[in-house]
């Protein structure tokens, strides 16, 4: 099928099935992107075209794209028209991918559900009456929902991986330091990376190929080992460690688990259980990092400088970090939470540097629990708890991978595996070959 014709087809599906699933904020003008897929097809037909040629990309919209929306899914950045690409945009332009426009996603990327953007709850395509997961909502629910082939998202402590998980696709979060963050609007500086969600692994490792790199804009930024595309999905031996953790619904774990049998059946890994010892305290470590950093950045957002001033056109869950990082950051405390939470984030990122030590791989499910019916109360409590296994690789700082292992009553049911630092071509190998067992249907 050539860029054109597949893009024709998003755009009908997108016309039939968006005003239900809210997924797409903004549409890049259709004459505009069938002109680009045109020019990008003529490349194609005389071999000049990059390695995204062909693939039709949805963007979160916390990453700056040139003449669109950069509003964060808040009415406090809704008129804010980006001024520049972010640096994984250039980069996904001079590959010829095709950029179709911002998707909707939790306000600030602060969410677990997709339910606090400020223009109304994303639903999830496999069961629209269920949430997609969040932050990166839409990114994902666009890729689930056949609206485009790629999406970007940002992961701060899961927000690329939960919502992959309950939409039953593939999404990334690179390792710290991997992916440029020039362009991103912060959440919490030294946790966020943009990544990639697709419908497979192969698809997900090449967009990550694409935009990963040092980059002079972005300082924490470093180049890491190259990928080798060719290698993934060919049979390997690994070393596994199927996490301890105390899962919210068994039946979650006993998907992960029969999966992980199958592949080592399959492919002799080795496969014991590991124990990290202050993994549960993740949740109560991330939180007042976030709120910290959150506030930090948000202060710019003073009506003055950008948009509405961020206290009086936020939503509550944005309200609630700001206030929490006001009162964290109060000079009386001298920094106390933030230094504690900083010292509980170094040794779970020594706990985990020395699981890997013996490990390849570590493997858990991506959430714990299934995806809620929009607009069920459920206490902040629980929504935090949504990120319970995907905020220890945030906080570690290395590689971490959700793929489809399975469903239940029709719901999909995310893995993850997780890998060191800078370790994603192991991390995409296991993937790939897990991926491969199929999924039985
Ligand atoms: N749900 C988490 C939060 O609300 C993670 C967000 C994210 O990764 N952007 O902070």
């Amino acid at each position: 099928m050539t860029t054109i014709e597949k893009l024709k087809t998003y755009l009908e599906r997108i016309k039939k099935k968006n005003k239900e699933l809210n997924i797409f904020l903004e549409l890049r003008p259709e004459k505009e992107l069938l002109g680009e897929a045109k020019k990008i097809d003529g490349k194609i037909k005389s071999r000049k075209a990059g390695r995204l040629a062909g693939y039709i990309i949805a963007i979160k919209p916390n990453i700056n794209v040139l003449g669109l929306h950069a509003s964060c899914s808040s009415r406090v950045l809704e008129d804010y028209l980006s001024t520049y690409d972010a640096t994984v945009i250039e980069k996904i332009r001079s590959e010829d991918g095709l950029i179709m426009g911002m998707v909707n996603s939790d306000e600030f990327a602060c969410g677990s559900s997709g339910e606090t953007s400020a223009f109304g709850p994303v639903r999830n395509p496999v069961s629209p009456e269920l949430v997609p997961g969040g932050s990166s909502s839409g990114s994902a629910a666009a890729v689930a929902a056949g609206f485009c082939d790629l999406a970007l998202g940002s992961d701060t402590g899961g927000s690329i991986r939960n919502p992959s998980s309950h939409c039953g696709v593939v999404g990334i979060k690179p390792t710290y330091s991997t992916v440029s963050r020039y362009g991103l609007i912060d959440l919490s500086m030294s946790l966020d990376q943009i990544g990639p969600i697709a419908r497979d692994v192969r698809d997900a490792a090449l967009l990550l190929d694409v935009i990963k790199g040092e980059d002079e804009r972005d300082p924490i930024s470093a180049e890491s080992p190259k990928l080798s595309l060719k290698e993934i999905g060919k049979g390997k031996k690994l070393k596994v460690g199927l996490l301890d953790f105390k899962i919210q619904d068994e039946r979650i774990q006993k998907i992960i688990n029969e999966k992980v049998k199958e592949a080592s059946g399959k492919y002799g890994w080795t496969v014991g259980h590991i124990n990290i010892p202050h993994v549960g305290l993740a949740i109560e470590t991330y939180y007042p990092l976030v709120y910290t950093e959150f506030f930090s950045a948000t202060r710019k957002l003073d009506g003055r400088r950008y948009g509405k001033k961020i206290e009086e056109a936020c939503g509550p869950e944005v309200l609630r970090r700001i206030l929490g990082g006001a009162e964290i950051t109060k000079a009386e405390h001298e920094g106390r939470n933030y230094h504690l939470a900083l010292k509980v984030k170094k040794i779970i990122e020594e706990e985990y540097q020395k699981a890997f030590g013996d490990l390849d791989i570590i493997i858990s499910p991506t959430v714990s629990r299934l995806p809620h019916k929009i607009g069920s109360k459920i206490s902040v409590e629980e929504m935090y708890s949504y990120d319970a296994l995907t905020i220890p690789s945030n906080l570690a700082g290395n590689c971490s991978i959700s793929i489809p292992a399975g469903k239940i009553d029709g719901v999909p049911v995310g893995m993850q595996i997780m890998a060191d630092k800078f370790n994603e071509q192991k991390m995409l190998e296991a993937a790939a070959l897990i991926e491969k067992l199929g999924m039985g249907d």
